[in-house]
């Protein structure tokens, strides 16, 4: 590693492989829906009291990546992803590469990293509800609305069309050695990535020498505890990512394997509704039932008030249409 770190000022750099690239960047977009599961299994313990927050993940993913994010920009000049794959930021000026970022281009490259996805989830979001909307045949109020439908629409899908493209350009001139960026972002920022220095490690003999002799100080303290946080982030990772490939691997199996549990008691407001749809107090049409609480609607009664409200009409539980499943009982 220690060659490599060598060339980092004047004119040339080692430039990372492709597939490490690629690797950082699909490894930072597991993050999001692994603290998105997290989320919900913590919510699920009480989903009466929390099941709210369930609501705001987005904005909880947010915070919880700029704090990540910002401790990563200072420590490592590089993203949570590209530090976990031993990668750095560096800034080419005029064709020459300077090792560190200006304060300026760390905070716009922090800014970008964190505002990018969210708007992006964010638009990309709003766009499916109006999609939703015009196939079900809400018509918009007035014609600012429609054309402002139809903006978030063809706009959201123009623009991020457009985004891959130019990534995938972007690859294609980075292979072929005629670009140093990574990323349509960062040659915006004129900002590109390289291999990070090996660090110095302290061992556990020359931190006991320093303990002996009084020389640890609080620098060494805060050192060791950054060291700690990164490492459990990264085990953490790590730790998810194993999860979750166990889960599809052995779902079926566990399934098969588990004790059947008893089911659940019926409560008092479910048997007031036997029969009738909670809703409109009337006799079942299209059995539909929400999946997230088990009650069952009339299709034309449950799909407005999810669509709107996003939560049980009864038991409050958050659902999205995807928990809507229609019972084929005659
Ligand atoms: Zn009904």
């Amino acid at each position: 590693m220690a060659e490599k770190g060598a060339h980092l000022t004047g004119t040339t750099f080692i430039k990372p492989s492709i597939f490490e690239v690629i690797a950082q960047e699909s490894f930072a977009s597991t993050v999001e829906p692994a603290f998105k599961k997290l989320l919900s299994f913590i919510a699920s313990f009480n989903i009466e009291r929390y099941g709210h927050l369930l609501r705001w993940t987005d904005e909880g993913y947010l915070i919880f990546n700029t704090f990540l994010q910002c401790h990563y920009f200072n420590k490592y000049s590089a993203s949570f992803s590209e530090a976990f794959y031993g990668l750095k930021r560096i800034t080419i000026i005029d064709s020459k590469v300077k090792c560190s970022l200006s304060n300026k281009q760390r905070n716009l490259s922090l800014m970008l990293s964190l505002l990018f996805p969210y708007i992006k989830s964010k638009l990309s979001q709003l766009s499916q509800k109006y999609e939703f909307e015009d196939i079900d045949g809400c018509i918009p109020q007035s014609k600012w609305q429609q054309l402002y439908h139809n903006c978030i629409i063809k706009g959201n899908m123009i623009i991020f069309t457009i985004y891959e493209f130019m990534v995938l350009y972007n690859y294609i001139l980075y292979i072929s050695g005629k670009s140093a960026y990574t990323s349509p972002l960062l040659r915006l920022l004129s900002i590109t990535l390289t291999y990070t220095e090996p660090e110095p490690i302290i061992s556990i003999s020359s931190l006991l020498k320093k303990i002996k002799v009084n020389s640890f100080g609080v620098s060494d303290g805060i050192d060791i505890f950054q060291r700690m946080v990164t490492a459990s982030l990264e085990f953490a990772a790590f730790f998810l990512q194993f999860l979750s490939w166990w889960t599809q691997e052995h779902y079926l199996v566990n399934l098969l394997s588990l004790p059947i549990p008893p089911p659940p008691k019926i409560p008092e407001i479910a048997k007031q509704y036997k029969g009738i749809c909670p809703i409109c107090h009337k006799a079942l049409r299209i059995h539909t039932v929400l999946s997230v609480s088990g009650y069952v609607f009339c299709y034309q009664c449950i799909l407005p008030v999810i669509r709107t409200n996003r939560k049980c009409p009864v038991t409050k539980y958050p659902a999205k249409e995807d928990d809507l499943i229609r019972l084929y009982l005659d």
